[in-house]
């Protein structure tokens, strides 16, 4: 196959996923022309964003096709449920090793899952030969001036987490110690969940929309729970009180299989510090804990306290997590490209 049967046969037919007649979406034109058209919802504002994965980076080599496709697209997602955005559009850049179709049609099944579930529309893209990359473009929409931004948190507004914190780390430890065929045959639940986390994150649009006006601050748990949060602190000049304790973390964490030669005292701050996660962290102002856990009932999906925001002070400084129990700033690890 040429790159324009790779096209032809398998990306214009993800473009048509989600597009019934009567609703399509706001896409006027979508692949095959120069560029697609496209019509924005009434009164919103649109919210962009990019991301590219790379093999050995991003994903363990051995990921296979259909977890690729579908992750790819999962953490440009997740970014926009950050922000409290809609899924709108998104495009599609594919650097492929050789045009081998089995791979191809197995990386769009993934990606299909994923575009039926957030009904987001796929409207270009590029096609291209080279060492595996796939890199996404989203858009999604807000009502206007609604945006979950990181800027927003105020003292006294209370922290929040989405789901439970570490499957992301705790997948990654399984595949890199090749855990997974063991723990499938042993029926190790536990294992199991991570792993498929880590593969299939579930990107949180559902709980981003519904937080939207309500939330102060919000960003997505790519790197880590606590540099994510520090992210939300300097942008909004704070600091953070955290209670490492109430933090809902993966069961699997504790599983004696992983993080071989770590005590249990230190796993609960590994599960904060890892990545892949894609849970939501937000605040919200102290008086609205109702309304955070009505959108948790609602959707099914655990929203657990875990800190409240403060003021700096002489001691404290703009962007430091300080722990409940010990009032001692936390060290901040989780990832970094250059570093
Ligand atoms: P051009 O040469 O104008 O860039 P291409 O031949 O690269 O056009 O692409 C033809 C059409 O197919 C365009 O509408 C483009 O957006 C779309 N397209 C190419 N690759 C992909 C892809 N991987 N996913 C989705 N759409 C794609
Ligand atoms: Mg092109």
């Amino acid at each position: 196959m040429n790159e324009f049967e790779l096209i032809q046969s398998y990306f214009s037919r993800l473009g048509n996923v989600n597009r019934l007649p009567g609703e399509e979406g706001g896409v006027v034109l979508g692949i095959g022309d120069d560029c697609a058209i496209l019509q924005p919802p009434p009164h919103s504002q649109l919210v962009v964003s990019t991301d590219t994965f790379i093999s050995g980076v991003h994903f363990p080599d051995q990921t296979s096709p259909f977890d690729i496709g579908y992750k790819a697209l999962a953490v440009n997602l997740s970014d926009l449920a950050a922000m409290g955005a809609m899924p709108l559009w998104f495009t599609l850049c594919v650097t492929l090793p050789s045009a081998d179709e089995q791979w191809v049609s197995s990386f769009c099944d993934g990606m299909e899952s994923l575009i039926i579930a957030s009904g987001i529309h796929l409207v270009g893209g590029d096609t291209t030969k080279g060492p595996l990359s796939i890199s996404i473009h989203v858009t999604g929409a807000v009502t206007q001036g609604l945006a979950l931004r990181r800027d927003g948190a105020k003292v006294g507004d209370d922290i929040y987490v989405s789901g439970e914190i570490g499957h992301g780390v705790a997948g990654l430890d399984i595949v890199l110690a090749a855990l997974g065929d063991e723990a499938a045959s042993v029926g190790s639940v536990e294992l199991l969940r991570s792993l498929e986390r880590f593969n299939r994150p579930k990107p949180r649009n559902d709980v981003g929309g519904k937080l939207s006006g309500l939330a102060t601050s919000a960003i997505d748990i790519s790197d880590g729970l606590l540099v994510d949060l520090r992210h939300i602190l300097q942008a909004s000049q704070v600091v953070a009180e955290l209670d490492m304790g109430a933090v809902p973390v993966a069961p699997s964490v504790s599983d004696e299989r992983l993080f071989v030669g770590k005590p249990s005292s230190e796993r609960r701050r590994i599960a904060c510090s890892g990545g892949d996660d894609y849970e939501l962290c937000f605040t919200a102002p102290g008086g609205r804990r109702d309304s955070v856990e009505a959108v948790g009932s609602l959707l099914a999906v655990p929203l657990t306290r875990v800190g409240r925001i403060i003021a700096k002070t002489g001691t404290f400084r703009v962007g430091d997590v300080i722990d409940k129990v010990s009032q001692k700033s936390l060290p901040l690890a989780g990832y970094n490209h250059f570093s």
